[in-house]
């Protein structure tokens, strides 16, 4: 997306050359009131104001927003720049102009760089007017984009400012709501204004590199093209560099260097069918060599802001690994633009013929605007702000195969209370693919998670998980349940921890102090007595760290501290660390209660396979099937036959376990697009896909690696994969 000044006929011209009908009367006549208004108005770089809006129109022009959208971009600043008000917008333009309007001044109104609780005041008041009218965050994304591509005229202390704001909130929502160009753009402008030396030496690392690997992308693509045009002659190929912001997150946050950086060039592979991408992913299998673990299939399971597309890495001929994204046009429309994409208006006028991306998006804010109600400090807001819209997110399943969406770096008490607080409730262990983990394990990606409950009711959360958990949900969560369960040890508790932290500094406690607290601090969290204030530290609702700074102030001012404390006392309030206990794993061996099991490679045994144990020096059992053919066939033959011993399944244990399918069949176009096809109707997981020929024969071999629950799932999915027109084999490796 090209981000810069407009003029009006540029604007009009736009508007001519876009598919959607615009009400040119209206917006002429917007354009007419912003100019007259804006007249004696000159921006920074001494242009005349009206240049801003008339961009900012262009630009939701450009996303493909609707007539009312780009009236109000018009007229954005009228109200809160100009003599004129929000009646007279409403006299001239209507209710719905009108509310867009009122949405931007209100967003505009409380800078975001001023302090912490303002900033979450007017984040607070951003989703509301969001969730009220989409279309007003977009509005604001167009303002804020042309400001960023005019920052160079602002101060220097300004363009910081406004970089940290677009870098902290405006590109995470816009990641959120999908909307890439915008994110990518509000990201690398920013970057070049926060961090101008990294900044710099990207660009010149790019430059330098650039001749070499152009050359390579654009032989790749040429070959690729070659080679499916007979299928698919409409297909589009495009070369992308890797955002600036991207490659710098890379090397600056997770120590790559440079070179380390796989997807620093990729291909887009346009296709325009479901059915294609994967058709394109088998053939891209077949011509170069894929990296293990980095394919990942966003089109059956997509990304929660809606992203659809088929991800691998492969090695091309000159040993250079590159990205291929594969997508249909859809995905790649809704992957630019997200939510302006197919968005509809308005929330309540939404009961029939919903818009489910829609919907799921919009339930995001919904979702922090009731987290933040929950937990009544409006600074919590700040950081779910923070934590929750992290790019990155992992994908982990239930059991049962459902998928769970959460932030890079969540552990299993994360994942419990995401499914639901009972289970986080009652959660006393867990299980990642079959292995007890200890509670603070960070889940991965395609990792499949069973949580071990208590069936005691009365059973609640460890005071700990309170600083392990990563989503800001969970510790809502557990917030609630001690506040709920345990006020009595929540005065004590917080007491307690209250007197520690005391001790650490210095403070003696007094009633004065305490009293100070409480008009200060308690009233937010309705803490009107001495109980009520250590039962609200106790369960977390106030957190003594964030006070601590402001108590010490005005502790200074009422007394000099008369204590010292001792190192021998320092130490003794130290927290003390837990320890954990290990327990077996989803197999069963004779005579052993608590070994460490693992799943033998070679065979990959499914349940209700018949299994056999082998004691290993130092890794625990492995399991294999009792046919692999690293089973010795006679015992009594074999070298140390006192290590093979009896292992079964603990029964009713449903699990998925990764199994790799070897399909034989008649090559002829199509063949994949049908296999893939039944197993999207099945609603298997794929890990990992590719197709290739066999030399001398008109048949192909297809290899999927899919999770399966057990045998009997195991024969379906086999049974309805051979009838398949073409096939002539199924294996299982
Ligand atoms: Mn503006």
């Amino acid at each position: 997306m090209e981000v810069r000044t407009r003029t009006y006929e540029e604007l009009l011209q736009k508007i001519k050359e876009s598919d959607k009908d615009y009400d040119l009367a209206n917006i002429e006549r917007a354009y007419k009131v912003a100019e007259k208004q804006h007249q004696n108005q000159v921006r920074k770089s001494g242009e005349p104001y009206i240049i801003h809006p008339v961009s900012v129109a262009y630009l939701l022009v450009e996303m493909g927003m609707d007539s009312q959208s780009v009236i109000a971009g018009l007229l954005h600043d009228v109200v809160e720049d100009t003599d004129m008000t929000l009646d007279d917008v409403r006299k001239s333009f209507g209710d719905d102009i009108a509310l867009l309007i009122d949405g931007l001044t209100k967003i505009a109104q409380i800078p975001f760089s001023s302090r912490e609780e303002l900033q979450a005041e007017n984040i607070r008041k951003m989703l509301m007017a969001m969730a009220e009218d989409i279309r007003v965050i977009i509005i604001k994304f167009a303002d804020r984009m042309h400001n960023l591509s005019t920052l160079e005229f602002m101060t220097p202390q300004k363009q910081r400012d406004k970089a940290h704001e677009c870098l902290e909130v405006y590109a995470p929502i816009a990641h959120r709501l999908g909307i890439r160009a915008v994110k990518e753009y509000m990201e690398d402008i920013s970057l070049q204004y926060m961090d101008p030396i990294a900044y710099n030496e990207i660009l010149s690392n790019l430059e330098a590199i650039s001749t070499s690997r152009a050359a390579f992308i654009e032989k790749t693509k040429v070959e690729i093209k070659t080679r499916l045009n007979p299928m698919m002659p409409d297909v589009y190929i495009e070369g992308r560099v890797k955002s600036i912001n991207g490659i710098y997150r890379k090397m600056f946050i997770q120590g790559k260097s440079f070179d380390q950086i796989y997807d620093l060039f990729a291909l887009r592979v346009i296709v325009d069918s479901i059915t294609d991408c994967y058709n394109v992913l088998g053939i891209i299998h077949d011509m170069y060599t894929p990296i293990p673990n980095r394919f990942k299939d966003y089109i059956s399971t997509p990304k929660p802001n809606m992203y659809q597309s088929l991800h691998t890495t492969v090695i091309g001929k000159e040993g250079i690994p590159f990205e291929v994204q594969i997508r249909t046009w859809e995905m790649h429309h809704t992957a630019e633009y997200g939510i302006a994409a197919h968005w509809k208006y308005k929330l309540g006028l939404q009961e029939s013929g919903k818009d489910d991306s829609l919907e799921q998006r919009l339930t995001w804010i919904r979702h922090m605007l009731d987290n933040q109600e929950n937990s009544g400090d409006i600074t919590e807001l700040i950081s779910s702000i923070k934590t929750d819209l992290i790019p990155e997110e992992v994908f982990v399943f239930t059991p049962k195969g459902d998928v769970i969406v959460l932030p890079q770096g969540s552990n299993v008490i994360d994942f419990a209370y995401a499914i639901h607080s009972a289970v986080g409730n009652r959660m006393i262990g867990a299980k990642v693919d079959k292995k007890i983990v200890p509670l603070d394990y960070k889940v991965k990606t395609g990792e499949i998670i069973e949580i071990i409950t208590t069936k005691d009711a009365t059973h609640g959360p460890n005071r700990d998980w309170l600083s392990l958990v990563r989503t800001s949900e969970a510790r809502n969560k557990i917030r609630s349940w001690f506040k709920k369960e345990k006020r009595e040890e929540n005065i004590l508790e917080g007491r307690s921890e209250l007197e520690k932290e005391f001790k650490r500094n210095g403070i003696v406690m007094s009633d004065q102090l305490m009293q100070y607290m409480i008009d200060s601090i308690g009233k937010r969290h309705s803490a009107t007595t001495e109980d009520d204030f250590f039962a609200a530290i106790g369960y977390g609702g106030i957190q003594i760290w964030k006070i601590l700074p402001r108590i010490k102030e005005e502790y200074q001012k009422i007394a000099k501290p008369v204590v010292e404390i001792t190192a021998e006392e320092a130490l003794s309030a130290q927290p003390v660390p837990q320890t954990r206990k290990k327990t077996a794993g989803g197999v069963l061996i004779d005579g052993m209660d608590n070994c460490l099991i693992k799943f033998s490679r070679c065979c990959n045994p499914l349940p209700g396979d018949d299994i056999i144990g082998f004691i290993t020096r130092g890794f625990g059992v492995s399991v294999h099937k009792k046919s692999c053919t690293n089973v010795p066939k006679d015992m009594s033959v074999c070298p140390e036959p006192e290590r093979w011993v009896n292992a079964h399944w603990e029964g009713q244990v449903k699990e998925e376990f990764k199994s790799t399918l070897h399909i034989v069949a008649q090559d002829r176009a199509g063949l994949l697009a049908d296999v893939t096809m039944q197993m999207a109707n099945m609603h298997l997981f794929i890990h990992d896909l590719n197709s290739r020929g066999i030399k001398n024969s008109d048949n192909a071999v297809i290899s999927a690696t899919i999770s399966i629950d057990g045998l009997e799932h195991l024969r379906t999915v086999i049974e309805r994969l051979s009838k398949i027109k073409g096939v002539i084999s199924i294996d299982r490796s």
